[in-house]
């Protein structure tokens, strides 16, 4: 048995991996990655793949990126990690106003945590709190949030979400949420048109916002695009008018920021592309280039006076972790930042975008492809049966996984959602990456219908 083969059996008897249905893992042979370079990852074998998906939408910048390594390394001479309960420390304190000088308007304060779950978790419970401890708001303990919406695995997250495949058996745990549809044109939930339907989805949103204000204590929503459910696009102006609305009705607004955030969508933050300010921004995912477990949560000065009172008032915000704000993670997300203000990031991306859109453009003919949407460069590629009535293949036949399964022999890594073929590729691609990404799933589609 040879290396490779030695650590897959090793793999098979010892871990159980997430989101994984392990009974197929164990008849796989699955690629073990051992380094990166770029934008690549290398396995034990030497061979080298393109991360299409940027490591589950994490990295932004390839892995072993100079600058970040450094930033790690250095704070590693230093410190690598200190309680933030009852102390603070130098990289942390750099990187809030480094993080609050690039958010929206009016975020005002960084809580930190460790991942895009807990980051939602906080923004939850402070949301609540927060009217808890604001004259008028004690009825205000309800939450609206979007059918197939995504916002993490912690319970909390998981009752904020809407994906039946995930959530639903988790439904005695659950707190419950006024959800509204999806705004979804491809899979409309009024069966109108797109660009016909005068966007009855933000209307019906409005309705259900104005009708419930006395009881919402937020909107929870991802902006512009929902992507674990499968790359869903919010119509252009939704947004907006959520906003909008929120602020009429004295309802927060909590953008979830965790996969849209760093640039992804063309954007430093998707909910500036529509002006929005949300009162709670969650972040997590690039925050550190794609290198370390670091999240925060984001919010105003209103907010945070609140909790603001006599030790024996208890109102202070009683949550936190072992790993909150780790200092190695604050390095990373520091040159990560610096990254941005310095190379040009957001015009690479448009341009990267463009000849995305390009090469997609190509691949709209095929029949079996229902749906193509992309925002920057977060792309989902719909593979149906029927076209005309978008009927999906049966389940059993796996078309999503063996699409990207195929796509490997082109040495591109990448992870379906369903049948949905995502495409995030790292903001530091090339055209000619993108070219050969965009063009390998194509022909890694047409392979898989004929077979
Ligand atoms: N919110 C959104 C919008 C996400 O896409 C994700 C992860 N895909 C999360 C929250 C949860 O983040 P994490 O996996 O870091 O807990």
């Amino acid at each position: 048995m040879n290396r490779t083969e030695r650590l897959r059996q090793k793999d098979r008897e010892t871990i159980w991996h997430p989101f994984t249905q392990m009974a197929d893992w164990e008849k796989d042979a699955p690629l073990i990655i051992e380094r990166g370079e770029g934008n690549y990852l290398i396995d034990t074998d030497g061979l080298r793949y393109f991360d299409g998906v940027s490591s589950l939408w994490v990295n932004l910048f390839g892995h072993r990126r100079k600058e970040i390594d450094a930033a790690i390394r250095s704070q590693l001479d230093r410190l690598a990690h200190s309680t933030f309960l009852g102390l603070s420390h130098v990289p942390a304190i750099e990187l809030a106003e480094k993080l609050l000088a690039a958010a929206p308007e009016g975020l005002d304060r960084v809580f930190y945590s460790d991942n895009g779950s807990t980051a939602m978790e906080i923004a939850i419970k402070m949301a609540l709190q927060y009217w808890k401890q604001t004259a008028g708001g004690d009825k205000k303990q309800t939450f609206m949030t979007l059918t197939e919406a995504y916002h993490g695995d912690t319970i909390g997250a998981v009752s904020a979400g809407g994906i039946d495949l995930f959530h639903k058996i988790f439904q005695p745990l659950l707190f419950t949420t006024r959800r509204v549809p999806t705004p979804h044109c491809y899979r409309c939930p009024y069966g109108l048109e797109r660009n016909a339907c005068a966007l009855a989805c933000a209307a019906r949103m409005e309705e259900e916002v104005r009708c419930h204000r006395e009881e919402l204590a937020a909107v929870i929503v991802e902006p512009l695009v929902q992507g674990a459910a499968g790359m869903l696009m919010m119509p252009g102006g939704y947004l907006a008018r959520l906003r909008g609305v929120t602020r009429e009705c004295g309802v927060l607004l909590i953008c979830d920021e965790v996969a849209t955030g760093f640039g992804r969508t063309g954007a430093m933050f998707a909910c500036e592309q529509e002006g929005v300010a949300p009162d709670i921004m969650a972040v997590a995912k690039g925050l550190t280039g794609g290198y370390l477990p670091l999240a925060a949560t984001l919010t105003t000065k209103e907010i945070y006076d609140a909790f603001l009172g006599r030790y024996e008032e208890f109102k202070a915000f009683f949550h936190g972790h072992s790993y909150t704000a780790n200092p190695l993670g604050c390095a990373a997300a520091l040159a990560t930042l610096s990254i941005f203000e310095t190379q040009g990031v957001l015009a690479h991306v448009a341009s990267l975008s463009g000849t995305m859109a390009e090469e997609l453009a190509k691949l709209e003919s095929r029949r079996c492809i229902g749906d193509i949407r992309q925002k920057g460069l977060m792309v989902g590629i719909e593979i149906v049966a029927d076209r005309k009535t978008k009927e999906p293949f049966p389940p059993e036949m796996k078309v999503g996984q063996r699409v990207v399964r195929k796509t490997r022999e082109k040495g591109i890594i990448l992870r379906p959602l369903g049948d949905v073929i995502v495409l995030m590729p790292p903001l530091s691609s090339t055209e000619d990456e993108i070219e050969h990404l965009v063009g390998s799933v194509g022909w890694a589609i047409d392979s898989v219908i004929v077979e």
